[in-house]
């Protein structure tokens, strides 16, 4: 990394970058304004960057990296702050230019009979669910921090969320792309084809990279069919190792039509309820075992309302969930009888990050793994975590094997004299011995450095790194992220919450 630039060469910079952005998106030190982009949703980092950046257009972003790049000035790119890795915030010891792209907020085309929309990377998520939603389709990516959450940011983690079981990760949604790269040339792959087998993939290195391989500006995306009907339910199981079996019999029985599949425990859903006091358990009897769904269809057939009200689509799930109380697997079932209903079962679904952080300290795991594994991983966990003095609190998306693991304090343990580290090499053992990974959905950023030198095997550290140093030598974009620094030590930050720092 080249030394930080003197302060002639650092008012040069901001006067060029004025110059090419206009003076008021050139965000100095010292302005208040600079403080929100050295927070983000998490809390866990603080440091200032030399300015922050705010370009309109692709032409507007290329010149910036090329300025900074001639500078020997670090760039974090920067979106709506809710990723949980501390990736797009700027770093100790790194006079970085932070460049946000929330002023690249059009959405540059719809395109109904392609069934495609082609968006800026500044667009909150929210936005292109809405405008897919007014086309009388559906943009089918959904998680907790959609309100705020970026295409950029979205891209840049390969956000996954709720919906991944029917519809796939940001990645499978994505059908083309437009990045400058580290030496401020733009790329643009915006046809939004289907087929384009010539070469490699460069969409899908920039998805996941987490702004290390530079920075996306837009992207076209595929929009599915809205749902004609829905059917959304909480399940309690007798045992979490039938969880596959309900979710496959649900699928066979609806035509794959299930589109979100939650394990949410009691021990999650009690958090829930104490942080959100108009939350309720959705079962008589709280599930030890709960599990959130939702199944869809946009076949006129499924939606046919019978005499009684419901669905066939409703029928089909009524059908299973009997089938399989007789069986004993399920010991109880609600189904939403209107929309209120549903909404309020997302509502609690979406709520939970929330209120674990309010719960307390906590270690956050993002974990995945083959779904037969899941009930083994879970059991083995709940055990040792408990025996030495941690309360687990787990949800997750287990249609993709993804679980929401978190360690908090157990009944009257102070978090402090918990030991983490012992707890961390159980659950990390325990997840390779099953095949597992140790960030679903995520990513890295700077929280997970340590588990990835640890962890990620070493010939894939090697590419990663070959990758890198070819497309950006100077190790100028969003460095300090992602990818651990070859033999050095890293700085882990444990994954806590805010709370902790106060404590
Ligand atoms: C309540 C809550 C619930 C969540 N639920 C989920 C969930 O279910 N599933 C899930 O996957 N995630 C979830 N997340 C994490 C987070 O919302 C996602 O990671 C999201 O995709 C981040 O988008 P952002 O715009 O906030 O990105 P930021 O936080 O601004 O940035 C994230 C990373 O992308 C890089 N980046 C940002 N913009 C660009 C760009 N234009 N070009 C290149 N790099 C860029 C940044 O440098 C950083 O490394 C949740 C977060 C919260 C707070």
């Amino acid at each position: 990394m080249a030394p930080a630039p003197s302060s002639t060469q650092t008012e040069e910079l901001l006067r060029k970058c004025a110059k090419s952005v206009g003076a008021a998106q050139v965000l100095r030190g010292g302005d208040d304004q600079v403080a929100t982009y050295c927070k983000d949703w998490t809390g866990r980092y603080a440091a200032t960057p030399l300015a922050v950046v705010r370009p309109k257009t692709t032409q507007e972003v290329s010149e910036i990296v090329r300025l900074c790049r001639a500078h020997g000035v670090p760039v974090v790119p920067s979106s709506g702050r809710t990723g949980l890795c501390g990736g797009g915030m700027p770093i100790a010891d790194h006079s970085s230019m932070v460049v946000s792209l929330e002023r690249m907020n059009a959405v540059r085309d719809l395109d109904a009979d392609g069934r495609s929309i082609t968006v800026e990377a500044g667009v909150v998520l929210q936005t292109v669910q809405e405008r897919a939603r007014d086309s009388g389709l559906i943009f089918p990516l959904t998680f907790g921090a959609q309100g705020s959450a970026m295409i950029g940011g979205a891209l840049s983690t390969n956000a996954g969320g709720s919906n991944v079981v029917k519809y796939g990760t940001t990645r499978e949604l994505c059908i083309g792309i437009e990045a400058v790269m580290p030496d401020g040339s733009v790329i643009n792959a915006l046809t939004g084809l289907r087929k384009d087998n010539t070469g490699y993939d460069l969409k899908d290195l920039l998805i996941g990279a987490e702004g290390t391989l530079g920075i996306v500006t837009a992207a076209v995306f595929k929009l599915s069919p809205i749902p004609l009907t829905r059917t959304t339910g909480f399940l309690s199981l007798a045992a979490l190792s039938d969880a596959p079996a309900v979710l496959n019999r649900l699928q066979d029985r609806t035509g794959g039509g299930v589109e979100a599949f939650e394990y949410m425990p009691r021990a999650a859903v009690d958090v829930i309820c104490r942080a959100f006091p108009g939350i309720r358990q959705p079962l008589e009897v709280p599930a030890e075992t709960g599990l959130f769904f939702e199944v869809a269809s946009s076949r006129a057939d499924d939606a046919t309302q019978g005499d009684d009200g419901a669905s066939h689509l409703q029928d089909m799930v009524f059908a299973v969930l009997e089938e399989m109380m007789e069986e004993g697997v399920i010991l109880d079932a609600m189904i939403a009888q209107s929309e209120q209903q549903r909404l309020d079962l997302w509502t609690m679904r979406e709520s939970v990050l929330e209120a674990i952080t309010a719960n307390g300290p906590a270690y956050h795991m993002d974990i995945s793994l083959p779904l037969a594994a899941i009930a083994e991983f879970v059991a083995t966990m709940d055990d040792a975590m408990a025996n030495m003095g941690f309360q687990p609190l787990t949800v997750g998306h287990l249609g993709d094997g993804n679980l929401h693991y978190a360690l908090s304090a157990g009944p009257g343990q102070d978090w402090k004299a918990l030991p983490l580290e012992r707890a961390k090499e159980e659950a990390f053992d325990l997840l390779l011995r099953l095949k597992g990974s140790f960030s679903a959905e995520h990513g890295i950023g700077q929280s997970k450095l340590d588990v990835m030198r640890k962890l990620k095997q070493e010939s894939q550290l090697a590419a990663m790194r070959a990758i890198k140093a070819a497309l950006d030598p100077e190790g100028l974009m969003n460095p300090g992220k992602l990818i651990p620094a070859e033999g050095g030590m890293v700085s882990p930050r444990q994954e806590t919450t805010p709370k902790e720092r106060t404590r």
